[in-house]
Order: structure tokens, then C-alpha cells, then sequence
């Protein structure tokens, strides 16, 4: 049964996030991430794209590697600023001989597209999410933003404009990373008075120091409660100290999503395992498949 249909039925659904590596060396550590990953009977993995000209490709490409060489259920993320109309259609073509049938449709980030290469057919995820249910044959999900998009005026606005890429064909929603339950909690109540009734999958990712704590939260806008920040700040330099507490954090976090509702959990893998494993691990128990 594919993921989306199991989202119908309530029955949890686990995924990874994955990006297209950059370096020979990530590379060699995305596909031993994956095969580790894989052991856990993911219901599907997402690959990433944040640039334009050929880079598309690489998502394209590795999505069709982690299908045909793991047999793993694939959702490729497209967005708007890294590609144009003509380009969605020929890379939906592609998709679609490789046996991928599901899209993550995103505006993207200008910061993330090499100079000179920002498209403009599309400004919004509503749109191209349009465009694609024309295409036909794609399952769609879109993002969503706990903690509103940065750039949103108010989590009621954005939620607004999510009901619009909820009309326009996304089937399941994915959040940002939190950190703060309620948060996803309180969307969730919002989401379902502006009439959104989509699953939506909580994303987590276990942080792994200081630094990317203060990059996180100034790029994403998302809240640190004290007691996570303390966290950081006390294991900040001890990789295992950091690692353990980390993933108890996330660990509590996620046990406490399924066990109130949640439809699943998408985790940012940043291409490693470990961490994603000891989760998964750790919260099958509270709540069984
Ligand atoms: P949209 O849904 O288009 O929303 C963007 C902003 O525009 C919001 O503030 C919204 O309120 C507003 N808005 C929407 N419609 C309208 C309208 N009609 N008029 C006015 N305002 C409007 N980025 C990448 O580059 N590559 C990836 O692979 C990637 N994967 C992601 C996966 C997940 C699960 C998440 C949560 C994010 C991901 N991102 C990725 C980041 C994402 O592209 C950015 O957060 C981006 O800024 C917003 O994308 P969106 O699809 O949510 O945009």
C-alpha cells in the first residue's frame, strides 16, 4: 500500500529526508545512511533540491537510485525558484520512467539557487502544485510551518495560503523542524478551523551543537525552549554527550506526537543514521505500526 493511502487509514507512516551529496565523501556516507535506514522499513524517503540549471538532475537521479538499487518508495521535492514550467514537465518525464510517482512541491529559497538561476514561472508552492495535479499521476504533499513561515505576517495568514496549496492537490503536509511540541499542536487546531484536513507529518531533527542550534534558529525562525538550549550549552564539544542528549530530546518529542496523534514522523537525516535510528528505535514501542 502506498504511504498516502496508509496516511488515509491512520496507520503511522516514518520517513527520511535525505540531500543530494555534494562531495565524494558525503556521498559514500548518503548511500551507507541509506542502506542502515532502509533496514527500518521506512514507508518512504524524500530527496532534497534546492538548485537550478543541471543540479535538478541530482535529485532526479538519486531518486532513482534509492528506488531501483533499495527498492525504496521515493518522493523527489521540486521547487519553484529552481525550475521553469518546460523543466517541471521534462523532470515529471523523467520521474515517471523511473517509477516515481510522488512530489514534494516547493517555493524554495532564493538563497539556495546559484547566481543567475532563479526562475520565475512560479512564486508560489500553491501554483506549482497546481500545475503538476494538471500533469496527473503524482501523489503531492506540500510544507508547513508550526511556527508560521518566516516570512508570513501571522501563523493565521500562512495558514490562509496553505489552504490554498491544500486546494490546489497537496495530499499531506510535512512540517518545518520544532522543537516545542505545542507548536505543532496549536497548528494543528488552526489548520483544522481554517478547514485543512490533511495528515501532517511532524519533521524533527535532533540537533547536534551550538552552532548549528544559533544557524537554525536564525534561518528557520524556529524556538529553542530553555531546557533543550541548556541542553546544547552543557554537552556543546562532548560529540557523545551531545549525541545522547540530543536524541533523548528528540526521542521524548516524538514519542509524545505519536502518542497524541500524530500521523507519523519525517526525519532530517542530514544523510547520517545513527541518529535516526536510535529515534525510531526508541519510539516504536509507544507506538506500533
Ligand atoms: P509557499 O507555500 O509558497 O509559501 C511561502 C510563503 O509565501 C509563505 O509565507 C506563505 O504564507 C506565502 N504565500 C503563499 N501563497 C501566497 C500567495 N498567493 N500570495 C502571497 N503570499 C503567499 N527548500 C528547498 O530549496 N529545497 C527543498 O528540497 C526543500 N524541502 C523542504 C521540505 C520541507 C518539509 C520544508 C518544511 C521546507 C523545505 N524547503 C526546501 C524550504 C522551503 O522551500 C522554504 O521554507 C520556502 O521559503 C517556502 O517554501 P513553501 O513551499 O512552504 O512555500
Amino acid at each position: 500500500m502506498r504511504f498516502t493511502e496508509r496516511l488515509r487509514t491512520g496507520a503511522k507512516v516514518y520517513s527520511f529526508e535525505f540531500y543530494p551529496p555534494k562531495t565524494d565523501e558525503d556521498t559514500a556516507r548518503l548511500f551507507t545512511a541509506a542502506v542502515e535506514l532502509k533496514k527500518l522499513g521506512p514507508d518512504f524517503v524524500s530527496v532534497t533540491n534546492s538548485s537550478s540549471g543541471v543540479a535538478p538532475y541530482r535529485t532526479v537521479a538519486l531518486c532513482g537510485v534509492l528506488k531501483a538499487q533499495l527498492g525504496l518508495e521515493v518522493v523527489a521535492h521540486l521547487t519553484c525558484l529552481a525550475h521553469t514550467r518546460a523543466e517541471i514537465a521534462e523532470i515529471c518525464d523523467g520521474l515517471r520512467k523511473m517509477g516515481i510517482d510522488n512530489i514534494l512541491a516547493l517555493r524554495g529559497d532564493p538563497h539556495n539557487v546559484a547566481p543567475g538561476g532563479l526562475r520565475r514561472d512560479y512564486s508560489y508552492a500553491s501554483q506549482l502544485t497546481a500545475d503538476l495535479k494538471r500533469l496527473g499521476g503524482f501523489a503531492l504533499g506540500g510544507a508547513c510551518y508550526p511556527e508560521k513561515h518566516p516570512e508570513a505576517p501571522s501563523l493565521e495568514a500562512d495558514i490562509a495560503r496553505l489552504k490554498e496549496k491544500v486546494d490546489a492537490g497537496a495530499e499531506y503536509l510535512i512540517t518545518q523542524l520544532f522543537f516545542d511540541n505545542s507548536h505543532y499542536f496549536n497548528f494543528l487546531d488552526k489548520a483544522a478551523a481554517a478547514g485543512i484536513s490533511v495528515p501532517v507529518l511532524p519533521g524533527l531533527m535532533p540537533l547536534t551543537g551550538y552552532r548549528q542550534m544559533q544557524n537554525f534558529t536564525k534561518m528557520m525562525r524556529v524556538e529553542v525552549p530553555a531546557a533543550l538550549r541548556g541542553g546544547i550549552e552543557r554537552w556543546d564539544g562532548d560529540k557523545d554527550g551531545m549525541f545522547k542528549f540530543s536524541v533523548d530530546y528528540a526521542s521524548r518529542q516524538a514519542r509524545e506526537l505519536l502518542e497524541r496523534g500524530a500521523p507519523g514522523l519525517h526525519l532530517y537525516t542530514l544523510n547520517r543514521s545513527r541518529a535516526a535510528m536510535e529515534i525510531l528505535r526508541n519510539v516504536r514501542g509507544a507506538a506500533a505500526r
